[in-house]
């Protein structure tokens, strides 16, 4: 394992607000104990490190919640102490989430010094109606700046937008994103606005306060973003995500291709030698976890090899580049885990590529994703745990969450608070 990479994944889990849409795990506070927080979080990072020897670290990602809340020297004593216990790569990435009121922007300069050098900026729309409908806390003029500043401080900066609101038409979203692919950014990620249970727009959808756009036309701007993206040089790399080619989000590819992360922090998850770990979600009860046994954690199991194949599998087929099942078979010892059968019947219908046992997902069929992994999949066992329901309407607002790590919001939709 010696020099095996590693990805290192940090939740932060206050917001000034909660958004209407927002199923993260995410919480107000009036007071935040920075000191207790840098303390707690050190604690936390020293138990995975002490587990993780001799790790090559590729990226660090801190994710919210808000971080760019947090005190920037906190945020340079974690990445120093990562540091100390494993070896940084050449390359290494370090990400954070900002929002873009002016607040947080004025403090990218201190982000940078303390070596964040990827920024990820939670936009979600130029325009204000839009805004105030998401219930974000910032106005559009403020994005502007905000993207002004980030880009002056870092050399890389993504942005994310939310569409398919209900109001949403084709003109309209065309208009933004042509706006979005002029702003010189070499990573966008562009979600389709969903209405997650427990969240208080999925109590205003009960009440018909309003409706969700009508799936046929959430597909159609699906469709939209993918041709507009690609014709700009920002093809999609995964099912939301768009880069310049070399500009993809290393620590998420960390998690789409299956590779080791410790997560710390409220609520982060995490996948190291064969063990799926999760931290106890309250931020309180974090607190007192750590106090009592060094370390934030709640759940530390094993993982059966059929769970670990099926998330990978799940994983993988979000990226444009597909999965190599041969290696995936290799990986988790399951003797044959894809019906190539079917795998070719999906290649004739133009949902699939093939090349040789590395199977890709098509822009048609990533509208069908949840139905496909239900198909492909040879072992019973495995097609049983990756079939979801059949999809109502060919759109992604359904994509399986599976058993995908739940403290990593860019996994599912919008990841930038
Ligand atoms: S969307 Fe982001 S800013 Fe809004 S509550 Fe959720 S984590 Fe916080």
């Amino acid at each position: 394992m010696t020099g095996e990479p590693l990805a290192l994944y940090v939740h932060w889990p206050f917001c000034v607000s909660k958004c209407p849409y927002c199923d993260f795990n995410s919480h107000v506070r009036s007071t935040i104990d920075q000191d207790a927080w840098r303390d707690a979080l050190l604690a936390d990072l020293a138990h995975e490190a002490s587990l993780l020897p001799d790790r090559s670290l590729t990226s660090i990602f801190f994710g919210g919640g808000t971080p760019s809340l947090m005190d920037p020297a906190t945020v340079a004593t974690i990445i120093e102490a990562a540091a100390s216990y494993w070896k940084p790569s050449d390359r290494i990435e370090i990400t954070l989430e900002a929002n873009p009121n002016s607040v947080e922007a004025a403090r990218f300069a201190d982000l940078a010094a303390a070596g964040v050098n990827r920024l990820s900026l939670g936009l979600q729309s130029f325009d204000d109606q839009a805004l105030a409908f998401l219930g974000r806390a910032h106005s559009a003029r403020e994005g502007w700046k905000a993207l002004e500043t980030a880009q002056k401080n870092f050399r890389r900066v993504s942005f994310d937008l939310i569409y398919a609101l209900p109001e949403d038409t084709e003109d309209r979203w065309a208009a933004t994103l042509a706006q979005a692919l002029s702003l010189g950014t070499t990573h966008l990620s562009l979600y389709q606005l969903t209405i997650e249970p427990g969240t208080r727009f999925a109590t205003m959808v009960a009440k018909r306060t309003f409706s969700p756009l009508d799936l046929d036309r959430a597909a159609a701007l699906y469709e939209l973003t993918d041709a507009m993206t690609s014709a700009a040089g920002l093809p999609a790399y995964e099912i939301s995500n768009h880069a310049r080619r070399g500009q993809e989000s290393t620590h998420n590819l960390t998690y789409w291709r299956y590779g080791d992360y410790a997560g710390i922090g409220p609520g982060a998850h995490g996948r190291r030698l064969g063990m799926r770990t999760a931290r106890h979600r309250k931020p309180e009860n974090f607190l007192s976890g750590v106090r009592r046994n060094g370390h934030g954690i709640v759940e530390d199991e094993p993982l059966a090899r059929i769970e670990a194949a099926d998330e990978a599998l799940v994983m993988g087929l979000r990226l444009s580049e597909g999965i190599d099942a041969n290696a995936l078979t290799d990986r988790f010892g399951l003797g044959s885990l894809i019906d190539w059968k079917k795998v070719d019947r999906l290649v004739a219908s133009g949902h699939l590529t093939r090349d040789g046992a590395r199977i890709a997902v098509t822009a048609a069929g990533r509208l069908l994703l949840d139905h496909i992994l239900g198909e492909i999949v040879a072992t019973t066992d495995l097609a049983a745990s990756v079939a979801a329901p059949p999809p109502a309407s060919p759109v992604l607002l359904e994509l399986p969450a599976l058993s995908a790590p739940a403290a990593q919001p860019a996994l599912v939709h919008s990841s930038a608070p």
